[in-house]
Formats: structure tokens, sequence, C-alpha cells
């Protein structure tokens, strides 16, 4: 039951008194219920604190339900891994922008995190004698880029679901109490600059809630939204990174997005990469297997952001496929078709119905599409966010978490490998509730709230609300996805990405023309999707102005007038703050943790980055 206890908040304004508020006071607020949310629920109810879950989706549609390949953990069930070389993987795709620390804390709770979610009851595939079944993913290699490693643990190609819908059974067992369907609007932060809780909108009967709690914790998930094809479901629209900017706080590392190789052509419905964990593999209009040239040794397992440069300039170089000549092809027509269907059931069917295409007789068309941010709020490894205050860029923002791909950990760097996201999910949802343990003591009183504390989350919802511009938000969404995908996408230049910070400003600023249709509140999905634009587009500008600020190439972030990583001047994390009510852009930077958390491995020099 919803807790009412008053808030100790000043008389209502105007907007107070049109939107009447209900209350509900916790230990932790979770915003988010895809895997990061829920792991984070289930380590703060164990540690006995009150702990409330917010997601605008019921918990199992979260985007992770849609993870299909695995889950990366060094288990050594199918030949021989350590932790270091998962380790050494993970930094080496980063392209050395990940930090050390947080890897080394990712990489030795892997194998601890994957065996709990068995025990949790993830029903994974299996090998001949019982064990998880693991498969080679991109990038995941032994004895530090010598051989193929099997790291990926895999339940068929619907990992995502098995665990997904396993967390929510683990979190239902707990006393947190779920509150679904509810919108974060806006998060409340106190004079000291502490973050209090959110203000959020009932989506199915217009009420508004404030939810007040020691700590809040983001896991919202990504903004791939933001570009016209993605992977992602539509509601991934970085919700929690733009709350975070408008709180004036920075997002970091936002120029790198990652672009999986093999979107659906025309769909953008994700191909996984184990399909060419599986055997896949990648050929051009000459039917040749062109990534034995860009990759010779790692082939069409080399790391996603240089399958997916590769795919790119064949098709530039003229040798495309198709009608328009403008696509790949993926082929699993070789492989048995028993195989297929026992490890990629689901793929065989995306590949029927978004391409129309029989996998076990002919290629799938496929194209790079957005599929990851690995730029998000910036945190330690314990989840607590960052800010750059006072000068130090380690400095803890009180009361404020934030964990899985709305996060910048960053374990992922410029570039994150297949399968560890996922990990990267349970390791760092258990961190947060391990450090909640630490930072809440149960039952604990709360000072009262600002007096204004529902003013910024009600001013735009009412602003939004009563729109009466002439642009729809959808017109607006389009054109915003539109500028990204042609000027911030696989291969990026100087001139490109000035442009492009012209016509994403000129997005930004046409915004204020928007044109809300129904005045409602009750399950009014214009108004919504104007909320979410709004949170889109900030990050939208940010993303350009720090891609077109970063004269180098590294990761996913390729810059056809600088073709080389440039260690002396950028080895550093990005930081943007965004002024929403101008648009305007701060850029700042944080040094790169080049240091491991523990004596028992080595700070891994950078090195070039071959495949
Ligand atoms: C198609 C696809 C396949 C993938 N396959 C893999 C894979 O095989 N292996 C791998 O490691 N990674 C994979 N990834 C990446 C990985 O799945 C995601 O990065 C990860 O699932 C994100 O999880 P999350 O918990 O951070 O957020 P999500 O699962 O996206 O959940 C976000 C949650 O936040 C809530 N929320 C958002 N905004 C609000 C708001 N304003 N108010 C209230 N609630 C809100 C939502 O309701 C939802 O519950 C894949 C991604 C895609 C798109």
């Amino acid at each position: 039951m919803a807790d009412t206890a008053t808030t100790g908040a000043a008389a209502p304004s105007k907007l107070g008194a049109a939107y009447p508020i209900e209350d509900h006071t916790y230990d932790v607020l979770v915003v988010g219920a895809g895997g990061a949310g829920l792991r984070a629920v289930v380590g703060c109810s164990e540690a006995g604190l009150r702990t409330a879950c917010i997601t605008k989706v019921f918990p199992t549609r979260s985007h992770t339900v849609a993870a299909q390949g695995g889950v990366a953990a060094s288990l050594g069930n199918m030949g021989e891994d350590t932790w270091q070389w998962h380790m050494y993987d993970t930094v080496k795709g980063s392209d050395w922008l990940g930090d050390q620390d947080a890897i080394e804390y990712l990489v030795r709770n892997a194998p601890a995190a994957v065996y709990e979610l068995e025990h949790w009851g993830v029903p994974f595939s299996r090998t001949e004698d019982g064990k998880i079944y693991q498969r080679p993913f991109g990038g995941m290699t032994t004895h530090f880029g010598k051989g193929t490693a099997q790291r990926t643990c895999a339940a068929a190609d619907r990992t995502g679901h098995a665990m997904l819908h396993t967390l929510y059974g683990a979190a239902l067992k707990h006393k947190a109490e779920f509150f679904v369907e509810y919108f974060a609007i806006d998060l409340i932060m106190d004079e000291e600059g502490r973050c209090r809780g959110v203000v959020a909108l009932k989506l199915d009967d217009g009420t508004l809630h404030r939810f007040r709690a020691h700590l809040t914790v983001l896991a919202t998930g990504g903004y791939g939204r933001a570009y016209f094809s993605a992977t992602s479901a539509h509601t991934c629209t970085g919700d929690g990174g733009g709350m975070v900017l408008r709180a004036g706080l920075p997002l970091q590392d936002m120029e790198f997005v990652q672009f999986h190789p093999t979107g659906i052509y025309g769909s953008g419905c994700l191909i996984t990469e184990g399909a060419r964990g599986e055997g896949g593999y990648l050929t051009n209009s000459e039917g040749e297997r062109f990534m034995e040239r860009y990759a010779p040794s790692a082939k069409d397992l080399a790391s996603r952001d240089v399958v997916s440069r590769s795919i790119t300039m064949e098709i530039r170089e003229g040798r495309g496929v198709g009608k328009n000549k403008d696509h790949a092809f993926l082929h699993l027509d070789h492989l048995d078709p028993a195989i297929l269907h026992e490890r990629l059931p689901g793929i065989s069917e995306s590949a029927k119905i978004f391409a129309g295409v029989d996998l076990t007789r002919e290629p799938i068309p496929i194209l790079p599409t957005v599929h990851y941010n690995m730029g998000g709020i910036p945190t330690n490894y314990f989840g607590e966010v960052l800010d750059k205050r006072k000068g130090d860029p380690d400095t803890v923002v009180p009361g404020l978490m934030a964990i899985g791909e709305a996060a910048c950990v960053s374990v992922h760097g410029a570039n994150r490998l297949g399968s560890n996201s996922l990990i990267d999910l349970v390791v760092f949802g258990r961190a947060a509730g391990l450090r909640a343990a630490e930072l809440v003591k149960p039952g604990e009183k709360h000072n009262p709230l600002p007096a204004d504390s529902a003013e910024l989350p009600l001013s735009r919802l009412d602003a939004a609300r009563y729109a009466k511009g002439s642009t729809p938000t959808a017109e607006l969404r389009l054109s915003m996805q539109k500028v990204m995908q042609d000027n911030c996408a696989v291969f990026r230049t100087g001139e490109v990405l000035e442009e492009g910070k012209k016509l994403i400003h000129d997005v930004f600023d046409h915004a204020s023309d928007v044109g809300v249709s129904d005045r409602g509140l009750i399950w009014n999905s214009d108004l919504m999707e104007t909320l979410e634009f709004q949170n889109l587009i900030g990050q939208a500008v940010v993303t350009m102005e720090s891609a077109a600020n970063r004269k180098e190439s590294r990761g996913a972030h390729a810059r056809e007038d600088y073709p080389d990583r440039d260690d002396v001047n950028w080895m550093k994390h990005t930081l943007a703050y965004f002024d929403s009510k101008t648009g305007a852009v701060r850029l700042d930077d944080r040094p790169v943790h080049t240091y491991t958390l523990s004596s028992d491995i080595q700070y891994i020099e950078p090195k070039k980055r071959v495949y």
C-alpha cells in the first residue's frame, strides 16, 4: 500500500493547487524495472530497506527482455577461461577509455552473478554434461587476445527474456513495492545538491505522486530512440539522463554510440551477434567474406565498432547488396537447421517476419543499427553518481545512484563488447544494493523537502499539456532522429558534425513550437511522448556536441578527419552539461582511471587495437 505521510513541504503554489500530489516515503527508490533496476530492488530489500520501484512499463516489458545473445562471465565451462582475460578483452574493447578499477570489479564479480541467476532460476542452455552453455562473442578471447573464448552464457537466443522474468520473480519474493505505469518526470534536488526523490505521473489515472527517499537509483535504460534506426524499444528514451541534465548534472562520454553490425535492413530489428558466434558470416555484393580483409584473425567476430565500420566501408565503396547497394548479407544458410532451431529460434522467426527470409536457405539483409549507449550518467563502481564539483572529478552527488545502460561506470569505455551489458546490469545492480545498505539505515528519519520540490516537474507537465504550437511532437522527434542518423553515425567528420550541431540545435529551438492535442491526463500518450522527446533532445544535443569536440577516433567514435586514437590529448572522459532553457552545452572532462582495484592485476597499458 502507498504510504501517504505528509512531506512537511510548504503550502501548494498555483500549480500545486491544480495538481494535487500524493506523497510516498521510502528508504530507497529505484526508477526502472529492467535487469539493473530489479537486481537493485532485490539487494536493497534484502538489506531491510523499504524499497519502492517505479516503472513506466510493466517490469517484464523493459527492454532487457529483448536481449538475445547472452551474458558474459569467465566460467570456463567450454574451454579454459579466466577473469584476467575477460578484463583484458573489456579494456581493449573499450579502446582504453574504460575505468580499469570498475572493469576489474565487473569481471571478478561476473561468475558469481551468473551462478546467482542460475540459482534464482534462469533456464540457461546446457552443455552435454549439464553445465551452463557458453558461446563465442565478438572481442572475447583467451590468453590476452590469442585464442577465441567461449564466455557468453546463453538461454538460447532469449537470454534477456529469461533473466528479466527470473529477476522479477526474485524481486516479488521480497517486500519491495512496485508502482507500475508511473512515469518519473523529474528529480527532486535540495539546496545542498542532494537528491531527495522524484515526482511521477500515474499514467492510467493522471494522478501525481511525490516519492521521497534517502537514495534514488536511476535504472532507466538507454536513449537509442534519439536515432531513426535503433534496435532498442520505443520506450528507450533516456529519461534518467534527461532528468540528470535538467538537475544541472553532467552526462559522460555521450559521443560513444554503438551501432550493432546486424540490424535487419529496413526494420532495424536485431539479429544477435550470437548468430556469428554460432558460425554466421557476412558477405558483400561480390559474395566475398570481406571481414577477412578488415580483421584477419577475429574476422566476423571482431568487436562491433570494427564490424560496423567494415560494412559501412563496403557499402561506400560500391560493394553493398540489394537494388540500392546499401546493405550487406549475413549468412546462416550453411549451418545445420537443427542447430539453428535449437540455438537461434528467436532470430529465425525475426528473419521471417521482418525480412521475409527463411534463414536456413537464404542470407539475411542487414545494416549497422544503433544498439547501445556507452555514455550516460557518470558513476563510480558503487553506482554513486559523480559530478565535478569544486574541481574534484570523483565527487559523489549525495542521494543519487545510476546503474545499467543509463549509467556510465565506465566499464564499456568507447565501445561495449557484446554480452557485457547484461552482466553489467546484475553486477552493478547488486553493487548499488550493497552500497545502499551502507549508506541508509532502515526507517531513518527524513528531513523536510524543499518548498518548491514539485515546481520543475509540474511546470514542465503543465506546459507540455497545454502546448499550443503548430508542430506535433512526432514531427519534432522524427527530425531529431533524422539529424542524428545522418550527422552522428558510424563515420564522422568535422564538417558533418558541425552541420549536425546546427541542425540539432534548430530542432531544439523548434521544440518551443510544439503542439499537444490531448489536454487530458489519463493515458495521454501525446503528453508522455512530449516529455520523452524533451529527455531525448537534450541527450541528442550533448551527443552531437561531444562528438564534434572529440578530435580523434576511438572505439565507436570514428572520425575520418582524425583517423587515429590520440592518447596524449584524448584519453579522458567527456563531461557534458546542458542548459535546458537555451540548449547551450558546456563541455568538461574527467581523467580515465588508469589503475586497477587490486594488486592481483596490473594496469593494462594502451596499445593499438587490432583484431
Ligand atoms: C535488441 C537488444 C538485444 C540486446 N542483446 C544483448 C545481449 O545479448 N547481451 C547483452 O549483454 N546486452 C544486450 N543488449 C543490451 C542490454 O539488453 C541493455 O543494455 C540492457 O538490457 C539495459 O537494461 P537496463 O536495466 O539498464 O534498462 P531497460 O531494460 O531498458 O529498462 C529501463 C526501465 O526503466 C523504466 N523507465 C524508463 N524511464 C522511466 C520513467 N521516466 N519513469 C519510470 N520508469 C522509467 C522502464 O519502465 C524500464 O523498466 C541488447 C539490447 C537490445 C536493444
